[in-house]
């Protein structure tokens, strides 16, 4: 695991940091709790801070609750507090300001490592739970959750000129397909419009039911719309046995370009509006949207 150490005592911070590269863990030792902090924020590798309290320029209080703030519930990450109890902090105080464990200073190996293994065992925890919230169980893609933190970070990495595009893709008459075929087998078919969209290779997410949304970082509108032509036809071709026979399957695609100052929610808004069109228009084709200027993609 990745462990920020952060303690003023230069003889305790390398004693610490040697047993703790004793217990296999990769160390980054900070006298300086802002440039510990800054560490973190930057080091998304970082799973663990051990803080003195007694440490500056901000105290360890100040950093526990620093720490906890800026991890949320997004990013796994333990806080130890580390004291010699004459500091009269009490254990209270430490934990309500985000630490998630005490231990006394100077650490033993033994308590150590073993308050290390319970950190893991809680993080590996919360890595699973997010896993979980971020996939869509059905098919495998990201669930809404998960497309759109990803998204949102998309467009914020976004350079000043770079491109984004969105699709928003809807199964067609898809009730039908469930009164006709069964319940189960729609649930074959969005699996595996799922698999064709998997093909991009693009951010893909099942936003619910029988809909979902791709974003394609570095495609404007032109090469987007080839390849939501191409998903289109993909999924025409589609051939899913049916309770009566081979169920008929088609796709309306929605395709925006995202321009300042959009959000996802903007960008997938006006996507949705192309989709909108598209259904309108006889469903099984792709529009696409610059502005409010839609168009028909071949
Ligand atoms: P349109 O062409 O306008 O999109 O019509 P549609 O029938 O596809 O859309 P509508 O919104 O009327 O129906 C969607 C259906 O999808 C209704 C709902 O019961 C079904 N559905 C939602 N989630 C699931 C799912 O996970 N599995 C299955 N099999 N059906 C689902
Ligand atoms: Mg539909
Ligand atoms: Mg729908």
């Amino acid at each position: 695991m990745r462990v920020v150490l952060v303690e003023p005592g230069q003889v305790l911070r390398k004693a610490v940091a040697s047993l703790l590269e004793e217990g296999g863990h990769q160390v980054r030792a900070f006298g300086n709790s802002l440039d510990a902090l800054a560490c973190v924020k930057e080091d998304e590798s970082v799973a663990c801070v051990i803080t003195s309290l007694e440490v500056q320029p901000i105290c360890g209080l100040e950093l526990c609750w620093s720490l906890r703030a800026f991890a949320g519930v997004a990013r796994p990450l333990a806080v130890i507090a580390m004291s010699s109890g004459r500091e009269g902090r009490n254990l209270g105080e430490v934990l309500d300001s985000g630490a998630d464990d005490f231990i006394s200073k100077p650490p033993g190996g033994v308590e150590l490592h073993a308050r290390l293994r319970v950190a893991e065992r809680v993080l590996a925890l919360q890595r699973q739970l997010i896993r979980d919230a971020d996939t869509d169980h059905l098919t495998q893609l990201l669930s809404r959750r998960g497309f759109m933190t990803r998204a949102r970070a998309c467009v914020e990495a976004l350079p000043p000129q770079g491109l984004l595009t969105a699709l928003m893709v809807d199964i067609d008459s898809f009730k039908a397909i469930n009164d006709r075929h069964g319940h189960e087998t729609g649930d074959k078919v969005i699996r595996k419009v799922a698999d064709v969209l998997k093909e991009t290779g693009a951010l893909a997410g099942r936003l619910g039911g029988e809909e979902f949304a791709v974003l394609m970082p570095g495609h404007g509108l032109g090469s987007a719309g080839v390849v939501a032509d191409r998903l289109q036809k993909r999924c025409a071709r589609l051939r899913i046995p049916g309770r009566r026979g081979p169920v008929p399957v088609t796709c309306s695609i929605g395709v925006s370009a995202w321009s300042a100052p959009d959000t996802v929610e903007s960008l997938l808004k006006r996507a949705d509006g192309a989709l909108y069109a598209a259904k309108a228009g006889g469903r099984n084709q792709v529009m696409s949207v610059a502005g409010e200027i839609l168009d028909r993609v071949s």
